[in-house]
C-alpha cells in the first residue's frame, strides 16, 4: 500500500504510517480541547474528522509507483528539420520567424504538460501549430514532388501501451498529424495511405483543404532549383541541401508517460507516390515508456533502412545505454554507415533530453522544469 500526494507523490510512503500521523494529529488536538467551551469543541471534531477523512484518500491500496521517475520531470523536445543551411541563407528577420514560432509551439506543449495534460496531446498540439506555418516542411508550407504535387506523411505514438497511427501521401488533410492520431485511436490499423487515408480523415471530420492550400512561393523556388541543379548534374558536396524543414516533437507528461510525433512533406522533388521515414513506426518515429520517444529529420531512406528511431530503445533496453550514449552511437556510428544525414530529438522517461544531428544544422527546441531553449543552427 502506498502513499500518492501533491509534491511528495513519488516518494514511498507506508500506509501504516501516515495512520499512525493522522492518529497523532488527533490526540495533539483533544489535549489542547480540554480547556475549551463546547462549541470549540465540536469545531476541532469536525477538523479532526476532515483530516482523517482526507488521510484514508491518500491511501489507495491500488497505487503501485515504485520506481516510476520523479513526476514533476515533465519536458518537451521539438525539431524543425535537419538540414545545410548557413547563418548566410536566412535573413535576420527569418531567423526571428523561426526563432518566435518554435517559441510559441514549445510553450504551447508545455503549458500541456505542465497542466497536467497527456503528452499524446502535447505532442498532436505542438505539431498542429507547426503543420500551420509555412516556415515548416509540413502541413502548409510542404515542399513539392517532382510533378509539382504535396503529399504529406506523419506518424504518432504512445509510449505507454505502444498504441501508433499515421498516414503517408495524404494531399487534402489540412493537419496530416491529427490524422494519424485517429488512426491510432479510431481504427484497428496503423498506417493508411492516400486516398483511404483521405477518406477515413474525413470520416473523422478532421479539416479538409484544396491542394492548393499547402502550395507556397518558397516550395515552388525549391523545386526549381533542385530541377535546375540536378539539370547541371552538381554534385551532392557542390549541392545546397534545401530539403529541411521536417517537425517533431517528443514530451513526457507528469505521469510518466512519453510521446513522439512526426509530420513532413517529404524531401523536394521526390518521386510521386515516395513515403519516407516519417510516417514508419520504428524508422521516424518511435516511443515506448520503459526507456525514450524519439522522433527523426533527414534523408528519410537512411533512416528507414537503419530503422533510425527504434534502434535509441533498443540499445537504451537491450545494452542497458543512457539516452545519450544511444543517441550518440545512432546518429555518430549507424547511421553514418550508410552515408546517412540528419538528426533526432528524444526524452528518455527521466525527462532527460538529446539533441543530434551529424548535418550543419537542425532547428530544435526544449524545455523541461529548469530550462528554456531555442537553437536554430
Ligand atoms: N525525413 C523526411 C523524409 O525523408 C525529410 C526530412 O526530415 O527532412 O521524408
Amino acid at each position: 500500500m502506498r502513499l500518492v500526494f501533491g509534491s511528495e507523490r513519488n516518494k514511498k510512503v507506508n500506509g501504516g504510517q501516515s495512520t499512525v500521523h493522522g492518529i497523532t494529529i488527533f490526540c495533539g488536538l483533544w489535549t489542547v480541547d480540554k480547556n475549551f467551551n463546547k462549541r470549540s469543541k465540536l469545531k476541532i471534531k469536525n477538523t479532526c474528522i476532515s483530516i482523517l477523512i482526507l488521510f484514508s484518500q491518500c491511501i489507495s491500496p491500488n497505487s503501485n509507483i515504485t520506481d516510476r521517475p520523479d513526476m514533476n520531470n515533465i519536458s518537451l523536445a521539438i525539431h524543425g528539420g535537419a538540414g545545410n543551411y548557413t547563418l548566410s541563407d536566412l535573413s535576420l528577420e527569418e531567423q526571428k520567424e523561426y526563432q518566435q514560432k518554435l517559441q510559441e509551439a514549445l510553450d504551447r506543449g508545455y503549458d500541456i504538460l505542465e497542466k497536467g495534460g497527456s503528452s499524446i496531446d502535447a505532442v498532436e498540439a505542438v505539431i498542429r501549430i507547426l503543420e500551420d506555418s509555412p516556415l515548416f516542411n509540413a502541413g502548409k508550407g510542404a515542399v513539392l514532388t517532382s510533378n509539382e504535387k504535396i503529399e504529406l506523411d506523419a506518424s504518432i505514438m504512445r509510449g505507454s501501451d505502444l498504441a501508433a497511427g499515421a498516414v503517408g501521401g495524404v494531399t487534402i488533410v489540412k493537419n496530416p498529424i491529427s490524422a494519424a492520431r485517429k488512426v491510432m485511436e479510431n481504427s484497428p490499423h496503423v498506417l493508411l495511405m492516400g486516398r483511404g487515408a483521405e477518406a477515413f480523415a474525413k470520416e473523422q471530420h478532421l479539416e479538409i483543404v484544396d491542394p492548393s492550400y499547402f502550395f507556397t512561393e518558397k516550395s515552388r523556388m525549391q523545386l526549381q532549383k533542385i530541377k535546375e541543379e540536378e539539370k547541371l548534374k552538381l554534385k551532392n558536396s557542390e549541392k545546397k541541401d534545401k530539403k529541411f524543414g521536417t517537425v517533431g516533437c517528443v514530451a513526457l507528461d507528469k505521469n510518466g508517460n512519453l510521446a513522439a510525433g512526426t509530420s513532413t512533406g517529404g524531401m523536394v522533388n521526390k518521386k510521386f507516390g515516395r513515403v519516407g521515414d516519417s510516417p514508419i513506426i520504428g524508422a521516424g518515429t518511435y516511443a515506448d515508456n520503459r526507456t525514450c520517444a524519439v522522433s527523426c529529420t533527414g534523408h528519410g531512406e537512411h533512416f528507414i533502412r537503419n530503422t533510425i528511431a527504434f534502434s535509441v530503445a533498443a540499445l537504451m533496453e537491450y545494452k542497458g545505454l543512457s539516452l545519450e550514449q544511444a543517441v550518440d552511437y545512432v546518429v555518430e556510428e549507424k547511421l553514418k554507415r550508410t552515408s546517412g544525414t540528419g538528426g533526432l530529438i528524444a526524452i528518455d522517461k527521466e525527462g532527460n533530453i538529446a539533441m543530434k544531428m551529424n548535418t550543419p544544422s537542425m532547428f530544435r527546441a526544449y524545455r523541461n522544469t529548469k530550462e528554456s531553449k531555442v537553437f536554430i543552427f
